[in-house]
């Protein structure tokens, strides 16, 4: 399937054709999708409580992944999709302008990447901390190194 999660699609047929909205489910062993604020039906929801009350509840409703298009954010067009290999990895591209449609793997990548980077940022300024920090040994730990160097 050549839609996925969090891709902004055009609706190309069915009642809400030409809506675009985000895919906020994708079931790609169905080949179906559920387009935020698209295909939005109305369902009945009895109170099984009493602190429940009954309502309708609008419910977006799965429709089928051939009916939307992948709006590319980059030039912002109804594209269909192309595949490249990147580094021996299958990536979506824009078959108008070619620009990759899966940036957000990467991005987060990208930023779990900083957040390490960030970990160890922290523990090098930890340990320059304790360089420079004055060298308060306790007897204990002095006699436990007599002992070491005494061994040795
Ligand atoms: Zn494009």
């Amino acid at each position: 399937m050549k839609v996925k999660k969090n891709d902004t699609v055009l609706v190309i047929t069915g009642k809400d054709a030409g809506k675009t909205g985000k895919v906020i489910f994708a079931a790609p062993a169905d080949n179906k999708v559920k387009v935020d604020g698209v295909n939005v039906q109305k369902r009945s929801k009895k109170a099984r409580s009493a602190n429940e009350t009954s309502a309708i509840v609008p419910q977006v409703g799965a429709i089928d992944a051939s009916n939307v298009m992948v709006v590319c954010p980059k030039c912002d067009k109804a594209t269909r999709v192309a595949y490249k290999i990147v580094d021996g990895k299958k990536v979506r591209v824009c078959k108008k302008c070619g620009a990759a449609l899966d940036s957000a793997p990467e991005a987060k990548k990208a930023a779990k990447k900083a957040g390490e980077e960030k970990t160890a940022a922290k523990k090098t300024a930890k340990k320059a901390a304790d360089a420079d920090a004055p060298k308060k040994r306790t007897k204990k730990t002095e006699k436990v190194e007599e002992t070491a160097e005494k061994a040795e």
